[in-house]
């Protein structure tokens, strides 16, 4: 396992929303982050299967353009009643024709294939979100963190807090959404605290624990 061995990073990814989860998470920690978006640097196609893949190859990607080492994120709504989808393509189910992301329409794709599959109940709509972060240097080489949260899907959306999905995304134990969540409660964490609750915070305990810590 290689550790990071410098405070200065790029933040590999054009999604607002993760860009500042990640800022939240890294700045008290000390880094000096750039985004990709930030550098003007292409966004790659995320031609893999696995979140993995995908957040290997965005990794790659700002670290071979930047000299620097490159943290990204790949992240997704796997939902049990639809065979695991969005999953790797929840970003890609946002598209519209013109090539935005429309959210309020992906989630009301959810909700009508959540319909048509009989999913109507609390108990038929489990989820979870999975955040995959990797951290690539320049020469190539890769560690990958996956943090998960179990959930269920709700409907109408609450909330207007957060990005993408959170306003259907209702953790386990809560009873409140993801959109209804400060920042704080969604994805604060911080190092010696015990556990953190979203995925993107999850897969970052486990990225510090594993790459900074002696
Ligand atoms: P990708 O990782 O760029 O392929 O995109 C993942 C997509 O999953 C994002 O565009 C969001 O729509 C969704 N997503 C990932 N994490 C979250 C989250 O914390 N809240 C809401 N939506 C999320």
């Amino acid at each position: 396992m290689r550790k990071l061995d410098t405070k200065t990073i790029v933040v590999a990814s054009h999604n607002a929303g993760k860009i500042q989860e990640i800022r939240d998470l890294i700045g008290p920690l000390g880094f000096t982050a750039k985004s990709a978006a930030d550098l003007n640097f292409i966004e790659p196609d995320e031609t893999g299967t696995t979140f993995e893949e995908n957040a290997a190859i965005k990794a790659l990607a700002s670290a071979n353009a930047s000299g620097l080492p490159a943290l990204s994120d790949d992240s997704g709504l796997v939902i049990d009643a639809l065979g695991g989808d969005p999953g790797v393509y929840t970003a890609n189910w946002a598209e519209t024709a013109d090539g935005t992301r429309d959210f309020a329409m992906a989630m009301q794709k959810v909700e009508t294939a959540l319909e048509k599959a009989g999913a109507t109940a609390p108990e038929s709509r489990t989820a979870r979100f999975v955040s995959v972060l990797c951290l690539a240097w320049p020469d190539g080489h890769t560690e990958l963190f996956r943090g998960e949260v179990e959930g269920t899907v709700v409907w109408p959306p609450r909330g207007t807090q957060g990005f993408g999905y959170d306003p259907v995304f209702q953790p386990k134990g809560y009873e409140t959404t993801f959109g209804e969540m400060s920042a704080e409660q969604k994805h604060g964490w911080k190092p010696g605290d015990e556990q953190a609750l979203s995925h993107r915070a999850r897969a970052f305990k486990i990225f510090v624990e594993t790459c900074l810590e002696a």
